[in-house]
């Protein structure tokens, strides 16, 4: 299935799709204010040693010191205390998932603890030392630093000081040591040197030896890279950082079936052939700068695309269409035929639309990137090969995913569950938020609803307090109902409880929104 990826850079945000039979597939982006600085690697200077908090002052070139404490100083002493920390650090295209936290299975056990040296007796002021981020400064308080090195690829995370190979608690146990020895293989060096540890993530666990020895190859070249730098830099500066999305994009979703990888920056194109030449280069002759005169997401309708795939209705070409809610829980698909259809030929139109719908919901599923439970209510089919048919074709289509994907028969009650495996966050979350005026529910309140609610919240105060006048403040919509249709029952009440009720429109309040003020 070839493949083309199209990049659109601007300095907030970088937005990339995945293109197939003139279709965009997929929708990846990243903002610049969002991205933080968890997991940068620094060449920091020890501005101040602190002996009464066994802690240390670093200067990393921020507005504000950053934080190092003595159990992330040195990582062969304090690992006999404790397990190695990993930032959590969004690396991976296919995978955000967080690198693996501890413990891993081959991780350093505890041992009887060992004195630390105290900190004072380690580093000194002024001294130079590589150090990163596990997280970000917040307020007024500065970074918190580790001394103990980890970068993240794709399948794996490269612990250079260390010696362990370790796996993920979240792989199962029956593939975890079978596993673990494959490692133990494929990162040996050809002289048996100690050659730094590495952590499998649980992104691969059906990983080729091939894909394992790239990530393996890519994380040491990293490490070298940064070692250089780290001499010839002044103190202070940024070594390394995680890759940007354009970075990770050449990384993780470029395969020999892309065609051309287009960037609408001649910058940026220029930045990615340099990255590209020097880890990537299969990837440096399909990049190209695209300088055309309409908008790069405009040639496949990209836009339009993504905001159809924010909303519940998908239209379907034969005239049905698909209802999709996401759920905390798990995501529901509703397969609905459109309008009339003939008696005659009922058992086709239905045959025909369940399976534009498999294709579509398919499509949907990673364009929305929707992970966890999947469970699609297909318009019920009488005939057995019919139904065989639509699980056969949605099958096929699943499996042009890269992401993960089981799922299961018809369920007796006419359901096909299915699961796909949770990745980054759904396109929905990076986008959108629940709505103020409903909190998400998706309905308010009638206006003739908040009126009623409000004259009986009026009726309540009336009974306890006794103001010379009440004031409704509320919506445009509420003030106007009382205005007009509601006008007697307004009345009715003021004569009822002997005070005038004023109104006070506020354009800011929501439908559902009201105060009322005694005055
Ligand atoms: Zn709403």
């Amino acid at each position: 299935m070839s493949q083309d990826i199209l990049i659109n850079w601007s300095p907030q945000e970088t937005r990339v799709a995945v293109v197939e039979q003139g279709a965009v597939q997929e929708v990846h982006l990243e903002r610049t204010l969002e991205r933080g600085l968890v997991g940068n690697i620094y060449l920091g200077k020890v501005s101040r040693v602190l002996p009464g908090m066994q802690s240390a002052f670093i200067d990393i070139g921020l507005d504000r010191a950053a934080f190092l404490h003595v159990a992330d100083l040195m990582p062969n002493i304090a690992a006999k205390h404790a397990t190695p920390r990993v930032p959590v650090a969004a690396t991976s295209v296919t995978s955000a998932e967080p690198a693996p936290a501890m413990p891993v299975n081959g991780a350093p056990k505890v041992l009887t603890p060992n004195p630390v040296l105290p900190i004072e007796r380690q580093i000194f002021e002024g001294q130079a030392l590589m150090v990163q981020v596990l997280k970000d400064p917040i307020g007024t308080k500065g970074a918190r630093l580790t001394a103990q090195i980890s970068i993240a690829g794709r399948l794996l995370v490269f612990l250079p000081q260390d010696n362990h190979i370790g796996v993920s608690q979240k792989i199962p146990p029956a593939q975890r040591e079978a596993l673990r020895q494959r490692l133990v293989r494929l990162t040996a060096t050809a002289d048996g040197s100690s050659a730094g540890g590495f952590i499998l993530r649980t992104n691969a666990e059906d990983a080729t030896d091939e894909e394992l020895v790239d990530d393996t190859a890519y994380l040491r070249k990293t490490w070298l890279r940064i070692k250089e730098a780290a001499t010839r830099q002044p103190p202070a500066t940024l070594l390394h950082e995680d890759l940007n999305l354009m970075q990770r994009v050449l990384r993780d979703l470029v395969s020999a079936d892309t065609q051309s990888i287009r960037i609408d920056s001649r910058e940026q194109h220029g930045l990615l052939i340099g990255f590209a030449s020097e880890f990537m280069p299969d990837t440096v002759a399909k990049l190209q700068h695209y300088s055309g005169e309409r908008p790069i997401f405009d040639l496949f309708n990209i836009d339009e695309d993504i905001a159809r795939a924010l909303s519940r209705r998908v239209d379907l070409k034969s005239g049905g269409y698909l209802v999709i809610d996401q759920t905390e829980a798990l995501t529901t698909v509703d397969v609905n035929t459109g309008g009339f259809v003939g008696a005659r030929n009922f058992d086709d139109t239905v045959f025909r639309t369940n399976l534009e719908a498999a294709q579509a919901i398919a499509r949907q599923l990673r364009l929305r990137n929707l992970g966890g439970i999947v469970i699609v209510d297909f318009i019920d089919m009488v005939r057995d090969d019919h139904r065989e048919a639509v699980l056969t074709e949605f099958r096929k289509q699943l499996a042009r995913d890269r992401v993960k994907t089981m799922i299961g028969g018809f369920s007796q009650l006419g359901l096909v569950e299915m699961t796909r495996k949770r990745t980054r966050e759904s396109l929905a979350h990076m986008l959108s938020e629940p709505c103020e005026a409903c909190a998400g529910r998706g309905v308010v309140k009638t206006a003739r609803s908040v009126c009623y609610d409000i004259l009986r919240e009026i009726l309540r105060e009336a009974r306890a307090f006794n103001p010379r006048e009440f004031r409704v403040v509320g919506s445009p919509k509420v003030v106007e109902l009382f205005l007009d249709e509601e006008r007697a029952h307004l009345a009715g009440l003021s004569d009822f409880i002997g005070k005038p009720i004023s109104l006070q429109s506020e354009s800011s309040m929501t439908q559902e929104q009201y105060d009322i003020v005694l005055l």
